[in-house]
């Protein structure tokens, strides 16, 4: 097993390293602040080629693997969770699926707008009374001849109440269960498509997170993705690709915590010594920095797993549990060490601190997580269902 990154990975890892400090980390505490939209990094990723990374060259992408577009994600995630949350929603959620699944025509309509940032893409499981149990989501959608008419509330969705095109999920037949639902690609300008409430957050505020509502929504039959009735298939292979790619934003993010904390362990001075001299300090440092070791190594192998593999569920969810877990361990340590002054909005670890949990939910929470890895090593004995 190969741990070393080739050139190409190191090369992009150290280009987006130095948008994320030169540009990012200055905008974070705004974004965060205002709850805005990160336009100005969205532009800069779109002309850096970001959104495309590990779409073919011949489809307007550059042709690197999926481990990139995890370098990316955490680059993104050590400067601000918020546009990293962007970017994963945009990029693998919705442009990369279309990519995936999407037959020519689609991928020509679709693709050059969503890779050049001309459009923002979103993906939409979720719903009001849907979340963990998505199969028990209630859109639904009725062909009418050379379209289907949709009707329903989408929940939670990131990049929502800015996006362009979505991936949306809905019931063709109710009475199938898994095998009723059908995904489709639905534009901001189809008749009855609207966005709902843009939801108040803790956490990862720059991320604009809303409703989606579609009111006898048409949407034209030449926009499902792969066929009618195989939206589960589209949906699964999306979830675990998610899952890896979302499992180092809480590595990059706690990454960021941990230079922090050392830096502060070394400036801050109590009982006449740098608290870094101080063995209980240290000991979190240590626990930190081995958590964040641990968890992005987890998530590369897990992503080098997807380039080489169709089925990496079980892999997804080993990186999705343990790098959620890892990064809320390390950025409560961070608090911790920075005492009092980790509390106040001075320092970024009270941000840290609130996106880091914010980015748990997504792709299944932790404990569908461990549903699912429980249910894999059973081979087939658990709960069918769920966002597994
Ligand atoms: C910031 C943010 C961004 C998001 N972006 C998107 C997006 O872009 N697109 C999208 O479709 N969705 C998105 N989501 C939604 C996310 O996927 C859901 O929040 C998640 O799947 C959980 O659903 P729920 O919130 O309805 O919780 P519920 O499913 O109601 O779960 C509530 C609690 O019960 C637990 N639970 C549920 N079932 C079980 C079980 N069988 N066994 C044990 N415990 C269980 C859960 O772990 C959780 O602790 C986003 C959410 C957030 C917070």
């Amino acid at each position: 097993m190969n741990f070393e990154l080739t050139d190409d990975q190191r090369m992009l890892k150290e280009t987006v390293a130095r948008f994320v400090d030169n540009d990012v980390i200055p905008r974070a505490a705004d974004l965060d602040e205002e709850a805005r939209f990160p336009e100005e990094s969205f532009r800069a990723m779109a002309d850096m080629g970001l959104f495309g990374i590990s779409i073919p060259e011949e489809h307007g992408g550059s042709g690197a693997g999926f481990l990139s577009c995890v370098l990316v994600m955490e680059e993104l995630a050590r400067g601000c969770v918020s546009t990293a949350n962007t970017y994963g929603a945009h990029a693998i959620l919705c442009t990369e699926n279309i990519y995936r699944n999407g037959n020519e025509a689609q991928r020509r309509k679709y693709l050059p707008d969503l890779i050049s940032g001309k459009a923002i893409g979103a993906l939409c499981i979720t719903e009001p009374e849907a979340g963990s149990d998505a199969m028990s989501l209630r859109t639904r959608a009725v062909r009418k001849g050379d379209r289907y008419i949709l009707n329903g509330t989408k929940m939670f969705i990131t990049n929502g109440p800015v996006a362009d095109v979505a991936v949306v999920y809905a019931k063709t037949d109710p009475d199938a269960g898994a095998k009723g639902i059908t995904a489709f690609i639905v534009e901001k300008g189809f008749p009855g498509f609207s966005t709902g409430k843009t939801l108040k957050k803790m956490g990862v505020r720059g991320s604009p997170t809303g409703e989606l509502i579609f009111e006898d929504c048409e949407v034209p039959a030449e926009n499902v993705l792969l066929e009618e009735n195989k939206g589960v298939r589209v949906l699964m292979s999306g979830l675990d690709r998610e899952r890896i790619v979302y499992s180092i934003a809480p590595i990059g993010v706690a990454q960021a915590a941990l230079d922090a904390a050392l830096r502060y362990a070394m400036d801050r001075k109590q009982f006449g010594a740098p608290i870094a001299s101080f063995q209980m300090i240290q000991e979190m440092l240590a626990d930190m920095a081995t958590d964040v070791q641990t968890g992005r190594i987890l998530a590369y192998w897990a992503a080098t797993q997807c380039e080489q593999k169709e089925r990496v569920r079980l892999e997804a969810s080993y990186a999705k549990l343990f790098c959620s877990q890892a990064g809320i361990r390390v950025v409560d340590r961070a608090m911790q060490i920075f005492g009092g002054y980790g509390f106040i909005k001075e320092f970024p670890v009270e941000r840290f601190y609130r996106d880091v949990k914010g980015i748990e939910f997504g792709a299944g929470t932790t404990q569908i997580q461990k549903l699912i890895i429980v249910r894999e090593l059973l081979k087939g004995m658990g709960a069918a269902g769920s966002r597994g």
